[in-house]
């Protein structure tokens, strides 16, 4: 979500006449765009700010958008009392009223809706993939999580919105798309004359656009996976073969105080399902250790669960007490020493899978989707369908390349182009 609206800040900028720079020194207008789901982000983003203003020209305008915004409001003003705008995530669109006047202050972190999607221009320059957003914010309330607060509640955009921003991003040159959402498999958008759309709707429509050869969607909630949704893995060919739907924790005690909606054997069976669908499917998580009242025993279910779900390209957290949200004021915090012993545990696990999964790739042959130039600039990276990193020497990529793999390690694939 923070990429799809970084691209869109950018677009709007151009738009104004602004051309993007590396260098602070140089920049008229500088802006963080910044994530509160962990604590550290959050307090890195104030540092940054006081490095920016060091390093600004005395008239540049600066300050921040996003979800710290939103839960700073007026308070970053007073932290940094030259600061010129805090936008929150749904307000980023008013930029342009800074850049008119430059003088003024401009605060706006109201959760007002979807209106920065019809305010934006469309994004021109589209890479190979195309993220687009089906809905914004979130219903669930899991104790942990900042997002409700920042986000606000789940609104579903117009189907009608969606499938012409993606078929304006194809036009332009996307050849996989990313529905995305905090909450993205809970779309659900009613017309004016009644009729319901699911994500499953947006899927079909979109596999008819012929320049169209990969879909995918993040982030999904396990207990909203509904039987359309999960059958279209069975026909659709162009829906990539990985799905990230995160358990967070293998403990159904843990489970239920995060307020999670399903314990193990509810979400291993939605797995399950998956698994019958399409059996070439693989899963990725993400993890929070050491959740208040989390014990060893907790912590080793949620080691057992990923042992055996084998996931891959997981991502595993800390448990960061965030403002606003219940699991801060719980009692039995956890020891940050303990938070690191576990974390550094699981991590060497899903490090082993991921490799042992990586090395399984050697000899197979994936369409994958091309990336850019490693940091060498002498060798080429792409994408296979499950997202890992393959190394392919070539002097002429192409957007898609049949690719086999020679090799694998933890971190990546190597392979060479066939056909
Ligand atoms: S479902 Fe995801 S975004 Fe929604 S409250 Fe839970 S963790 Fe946050």
């Amino acid at each position: 979500m923070n990429v799809y609206d970084g691209l869109r800040i950018a677009a709007m900028l151009e738009h104004h006449g602004l051309e993007s720079t590396d260098n602070v020194a140089d920049a008229d207008i500088i802006l963080l765009n910044t994530c509160a789901v962990r604590a550290k982000a959050t307090d890195k983003v104030y540092s940054a700010l006081g490095r920016i203003r060091r390093a600004k020209k005395p008239d540049a305008i600066y300050g921040i958008v996003g979800c710290v915004a939103r839960e700073s409001g007026a308070d970053a003003f007073r932290k940094i009392r030259d600061l010129n705008f805090v936008l929150g995530p749904q307000s980023y669109h008013k930029l342009p009223e800074i850049i008119k006047n430059p003088d003024s202050k401009l605060l706006d972190i109201d959760l007002g809706g979807l209106e920065k999607f019809d305010e934006l221009p469309p994004i021109t320059k589209s890479p190979f993939v195309a993220y687009i957003p089906v809905q914004e914010g979130c219903n669930h309330c899991c104790t942990y999580c900042i997002v409700p607060f920042t986000r606000g509640r789940e609104i579903s955009r117009p189907y009608n919105d969606i499938l012409a921003e993606t078929m304006h991003a194809a036009a332009v040159g996307a050849i996989e798309i990313c529905f995305i959402g905090q909450n993205v498999n809970g779309y659900k958008y009613t017309d004016e004359n009644g009729k319901t759309y699911r994500l499953s709707d947006l899927i079909k429509q979109t596999a008819k656009i012929d320049s169209v050869k990969r879909i995918r969607f993040t982030s999904s909630y396990p207990t909203e996976m509904t039987d359309d949704l999960i059958e279209l893995f069975k026909t659709e060919s162009k829906l990539l073969p990985f799905l990230n739907m995160p358990i967070q924790s293998g403990s159904n005690n843990i489970l239920q105080k995060m307020n999670r909606q399903y314990n193990l054997d509810e979400y291993i069976t939605i797995i399950n399902k998956f698994k019958i669908a399409r059996p070439d499917i693989q899963i990725s998580s993400d993890f929070i250790v050491g959740f208040p009242g989390e014990t060893n025993t907790d912590f080793e279910q949620t080691v057992d669960i990923a042992k055996q779900i084998k996931y891959i390209n997981s991502y595993s957290f800390k448990y960061s007490p965030r403002p606003h949200t219940a699991a801060a004021i719980m009692q039995n915090q956890i020891p940050e020493n303990i938070k690191s012993e576990r974390l550094i545990k699981l991590d060497a696990v899903l490090n082993d899978i991921q490799r042992e999964f990586n090395l399984s790739c050697q000899d197979k042959v994936f369409d994958c989707l091309y990336e850019g130039a490693d940091k060498t600039g002498t060798k080429q990276i792409y994408r296979t369908p499950y997202m890992q990193p393959c190394i392919v020497e070539t002097d002429n990529p192409t957007p898609m390349a049949r690719i086999k793999i020679t090799s694998g390690n933890k971190s990546c694939l190597h392979g060479k182009i066939v056909d």
